[in-house]
């Protein structure tokens, strides 16, 4: 089958560069869009799942709802990719290119960690979040640890707000005192481009008694024991284990040729890979920014922009500014920014906004705004 513009991955890249092409384009935008699950669902539902506070179901967005003049999503799975003559191979058939858009995202390495798999505790995926749902309720004492197993993970904030919301979900079912709470995390501060966002993070675990274990990764688990090891050697006994696994690209990028040290390399302003009429955005790519959707989502507007010019026969237009903005939660239902810049300066910064009752509401239209264009509700 034939495509003008075959993009692979539906998530926030996939989504928003199919949604800027057909708002363009309309029924002339050519584009396929293929992923290999039938719904899309936002990282950070999958902390609101794990604590409870939603069902799999409320966040599930079906993609048989999207509906746009151009673009025809199919359901296959990816098994390979030809770069160079731009061919991709599915479960169901194979799919030509004119331009190929690689936008699947990062993958988790289980494997990569001894015995993260046989404890199967990780919340980056929606099935582990699903499955530490029903761990959680069984916690009512001892140490936990929420532990990150390698560099770079996504959504950096992740792992901090995921130990602040243990702490509540803990204070909430009155047995917080009897449970102690440590994160380990392979980096010297939480938020490393943004020192006011770090100070904040860390007062808010010392408010809370929480152990920060900077500049360390969990390596292995013992799960005969109940022992994490840190890349150190030193042993952290746990009760419960909130686990960030090791990130990759997916299998089928590995084994096309694309990636150099895990991830694919791009031109940072562009997003064009080594081949003709190729583009990698989001996760996928190796970019110089954090592995976020708002990230993926802004790479995808520099390719959509570069292709809508080429059809009207325009300039290259702006070139991708690495700024992203991502919510903090540090529970108690307190949300606080940090905006950071990645590209521009000759090193990242980061601006932190206070948790207030604005970037409450600001976060709600961030899910709904997106729900809305994407999927039309
Ligand atoms: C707990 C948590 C909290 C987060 N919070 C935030 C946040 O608050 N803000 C934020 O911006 N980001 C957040 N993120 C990060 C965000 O979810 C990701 O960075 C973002 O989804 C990346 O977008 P992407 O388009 O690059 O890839 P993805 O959204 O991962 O999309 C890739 C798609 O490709 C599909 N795919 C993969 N392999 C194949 C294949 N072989 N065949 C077909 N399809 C395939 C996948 O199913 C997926 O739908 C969070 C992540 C986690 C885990």
């Amino acid at each position: 089958m034939r495509s003008r513009i075959l993009v692979l991955g539906a998530g926030f890249g996939g989504l928003e560069l199919a949604t800027i092409l057909s708002d363009a384009l309309g029924e002339h935008a050519g584009v396929t869009l293929i992923n290999d699950s039938d719904a899309f669902v936002f990282g950070y539902s999958k902390l609101d799942v794990m604590f409870g506070r939603v069902t799999a179901d409320e966040v599930r967005l079906p993609y048989a709802a999207i509906e746009k003049p151009g673009v025809r999503f199919l359901r296959e799975t990816v098994t390979a990719i030809d770069p160079e003559a731009r061919m991709v191979t599915t479960d169901q058939g194979s799919h030509e290119a004119e331009i190929l858009v690689v936008a699947l995202g990062a993958d988790y390495d289980l494997d990569a960690t001894p015995g993260l798999a046989t404890v199967g505790s990780e919340f980056y995926s929606f099935a582990g979040a699903q499955r530490l749902r029903d761990v959680l309720p069984t916690f009512t004492s001892g140490h936990a640890i929420v532990g990150v197993c390698g560099a770079p993970f996504k959504c950096p904030p992740a792992p901090s707000e995921a130990a602040l919301l243990l702490h509540d979900y803990l204070s909430e079912r009155g047995v917080r005192d009897d449970c102690s709470i440590s994160l380990v995390i392979p980096f010297q501060t939480p938020v490393p481009p943004s020192p006011d966002t770090s100070a904040a993070l860390l007062e808010a675990f010392s408010d809370r008694g929480i152990e920060f274990v900077a500049g360390r990764r969990v390596a292995s688990l013992d799960p005969a024991r109940n022992v994490a090891v840190l890349d150190d050697g030193t042993e952290l006994p746990y009760d419960l284990f909130l686990g960030v696994p090791k990130h990759r690209a997916p299998a089928v990028v590995l084994e096309s040729g694309m990636a150099v040290d895990g991830y694919v390399p791009v031109d940072s302003r562009t997003l064009e890979t080594g081949f003709p009429n190729v583009y990698a955005v989001g996760d996928v790519a190796t970019v110089g920014v954090p592995k976020a959707g708002v990230f993926s989502e802004g790479a995808a507007r520099v390719v959509a922009n570069a292709l809508l010019a080429r059809a009207e026969q325009r300039g290259q237009p702006d070139s991708y500014d690495g700024r992203g903005s991502c919510y903090v939660e540090f529970g108690g239902g307190e949300i606080g920014r940090v905006d950071v810049d990645f590209l521009s300066g000759p090193k990242p910064t980061g601006t932190f906004q206070e948790p207030s009752a604005e970037l409450v509401a600001e976060t709600r239209h961030f899910g709904a705004s997106r729900r809305a264009r994407w999927f039309g509700r």
